[in-house]
């Protein structure tokens, strides 16, 4: 028997939890977290606690309650009995914490599987993220001591001697391989932020295509279009479809963005800081060619430069350099605000800095506020939301203006916080914030044209709040519920 499950992206954009089960070989596709549902509980100071483990994930229904899935360090320290494994794999379609926040709390010996680029974003928002559960590639043993080294007493076990590699498939796109009595084949697919994945997935009741999130407007639409392709030649007896815009009309690709804040940034006297999505390097690109065509250098953070490295250590040439002469990185103040200073001792100022962040201190194009305050007009600062702080040091000039590309906000925390950023820009009197977005999904249309060339015998939406758009238009669609189990 073939079977799907749903524990989270039904009627809501995101925390898809998939359970795929081929009699004995059983797979979750993805295993995100819910934004909307961890919203109802929690916020930025008031987080699900890890000296509850998993408890306070699954009271407030963040996480389904099931055996031989979940860490093992976790359980023992509740004084759970040991659990043998249950899940044969975990397949990820991309880095976003919808989709993959909650692979901290697997078991360690579930393989997860994902593509190189997803692994190039997991491991750099481990390494340089600064949440409590942010275990992706690696399981950090927690709640164990051992005996002192000196004879006496006992310590924590932490840092590197509790940190171990998860069991990882980093896989070719396009390359079948099998688990279990399921075989797959991963396909690239474009969306706002690289190595977003769709699987095609071959079960003994017939092949199963799960898009994850994809669109047809950046700069990979080729590679959406082969994954359609690709599934047309089948007969898809499931797909499992994102429908976050199904009720949208086709609105700015990539490029209009590109031609859009070129044309205006050419226009703006002043510095130009600009908020885009820190792990979008599609939008990125757009921003180094903004800069390009406008005179100035971008300014990115350290954490860019980390992600930056990581996609130039892959070899495709595909995002610049850190060396790239049209890139700068923004040393910002922190703890005791050393940066461009020189009156403190070196190791002083570096104490002020995560160990990752030390080898960016000294690079040649490393620069602080005093920088940009000097040369506005040079300067396209990226600023997000956490950053609005330095612009107490930077002092935008008369003419300087905030472009703003990213979603409108979408729930009451955003709300109050894009009212913040109205403040912040009236504050330095940079004006209204200059939108211009393209979303990372695909349009109405799209998705309809999509089901069209694909002819599915049913439709499973998910990561949408517009579940009945479909069953309107499509008979073979399925109202899905959460944790119902559905035969295919
Ligand atoms: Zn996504």
């Amino acid at each position: 028997m073939v079977s799907l499950t749903f524990y989270g992206g039904v009627n809501e954009i995101g925390g898809n939890k998939i359970l795929l089960e081929d009699d004995d070989t059983k797979i979750f596709l993805d295993f995100g977290m819910s934004f909307s549902q961890s919203g109802k509980y929690f916020s930025e100071f008031l987080q699900p606690r890890k000296c509850n483990c998993i408890i306070d994930f699954q009271v407030t229904d963040l996480l389904p309650s099931l055996e031989g899935v979940y860490r093992q360090d976790y359980l023992n320290y509740l004084g759970y009995p040991e659990e043998e494994r249950s899940i044969d794999s975990v397949l990820i379609s991309h880095a976003h914490m919808d989709h993959a926040a909650y692979i901290h709390h697997l078991r360690k010996d579930i393989p997860i599987h994902m593509s190189l680029k997803t692994h190039a974003i997991m491991k750099t928002l481990e390494e340089t993220g600064s949440g409590t559960f942010k275990d992706l590639i690696h399981h950090t043993e927690t709640f164990k001591v051992r005996p002192k080294k000196s004879g006496t007493g006992y310590t924590k076990i932490k840092g590197e001697d509790a940190k171990n590699k998860r069991p990882l498939k980093v896989f070719e796109y396009g390359k079948k391989y099998s688990i279990g009595s399921v075989e797959v084949v991963p396909y690239e697919v474009d969306h706002s932020l690289p190595g977003a994945t769709a699987y095609l997935i071959y079960t003994t009741e017939g092949t199963i295509l799960y898009t994850g999130d994809f669109r047809f407007h950046g700069y990979k639409t080729e590679a959406t279009e082969r994954m359609v392709e690709a599934a047309a030649e089948e007969d898809i007896v499931a797909l499992i479809t994102e429908g976050t815009r199904v009720d949208e009309k086709t609105g700015n690709t990539e490029k209009n963005v590109l031609e859009t804040a070129s044309k205006f940034i050419s226009t703006v006297s002043g510095l130009v800081a600009v908020n885009f999505p820190a792990r979008d390097l599609a939008r990125l690109k757009t921003f180094h060619r903004v800069a390009q065509n406008t005179g100035r250098k971008l300014v990115l953070s350290f954490k860019h430069a980390y992600l930056l490295e990581q996609f130039s250590a892959l070899g495709d040439g595909e995002y610049p350099p850190i060396n790239d002469s049209q890139l700068c990185f923004y040393q910002d103040r922190k703890g005791w605000g050393l940066a461009g200073r020189d009156d403190y001792p070196q190791n002083i100022i570096e104490q002020d800095y995560y160990k990752w962040e030390r080898e960016y201190l000294y690079r040649d194009n490393t620069i602080n506020f005093k920088d940009i305050r000097e040369n506005q007009e040079h300067y396209l600062l990226y600023c997000n939301y956490f950053q609005l702080n330095e612009l107490v040091d930077i002092m935008p000039k008369h003419g300087s203006r905030y472009v703003r590309s990213v979603c409108e906000p979408f729930s009451d925390e955003m709300l109050f916080d894009e009212r913040r950023v109205r403040n912040w820009l009236e504050l330095f009197g940079l004006g209204e914030a200059y939108q211009i977005h393209a979303s990372g999904h695909a349009s109405g249309p799209e998705i309809m044209k999509m089901i069209s060339e694909i002819q599915p015998r049913v439709i499973y939406p998910v990561h949408t709040e517009s579940s009945a758009f479909f069953g309107e238009r499509f008979k073979q669609a399925k109202i899905i519920e959460k944790g119902v189990q559905y035969t295919i």
